[in-house]
């Protein structure tokens, strides 16, 4: 099991996992390309510590406060961590230039993630299981977040097309 699918899994509660697009990383130069390679960019998986140190060092952003921000807006975010989709996109704020520059106006550009031990104490859905926390951050500019409980990726969280989280109903 690679350390991404462990996290995934909610095996790795101590780590956060990064995940940035190979053309957000070679515009930053900042990172070394440590992770493991997916099909849109590179995924961390570290301890916490060195997780936001590296998050400060390859987005100019400290991480919690970044993650602070992303809570205020829900959208889907994959649940392997390596794409979104941004709620901007129906705003309608980037419309016509997004249409005239391509299809990767609403490109995520990076995702911080952390996870949470199931807690059934706090009820809801740290009841259900072990909870993922995501933000990202989209070309647009915009921050938005998702979490989703494991083993239940497809019935909690935003699902894609979707704006509002399953478990909301
Ligand atoms: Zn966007």
């Amino acid at each position: 099991m690679s350390k991404l699918e462990a996290f995934l899994a909610g095996e790795r509660h101590d780590d956060v996992a990064l995940f940035l697009t190979e053309s957000y990383l070679d515009s930053q130069h900042k990172l070394p390309k440590m992770g493991e390679t997916v099909e849109n960019g590179y995924v961390l998986v570290v301890p916490g510590d060195d997780g936001r140190r590296a998050f400060s060092a390859g987005t100019g952003m400290d991480a919690m406060e970044f993650a602070r921000g992303a809570m205020e807006r829900r959208g889907h975010i994959s649940r392997s961590l390596d794409g979104g989709e941004c709620p901007a996109r129906e705003d309608g704020d980037a419309g016509d230039e997004a249409d005239a520059d391509g299809a990767d106006a609403h490109e995520v550009e990076f995702i911080f993630a952390f996870s949470e031990a199931q807690n059934e104490e706090v009820g809801g859905l740290y009841e259900r299981g072990d909870v993922v926390h995501a933000y990202a951050h989209c070309a647009c500019g915009a921050s938005y977040s998702d979490k989703w409980v494991v083993g239940a990726e497809g019935e909690t969280g935003v699902q894609p097309g979707e704006s509002e989280p399953a478990e909301a109903e």
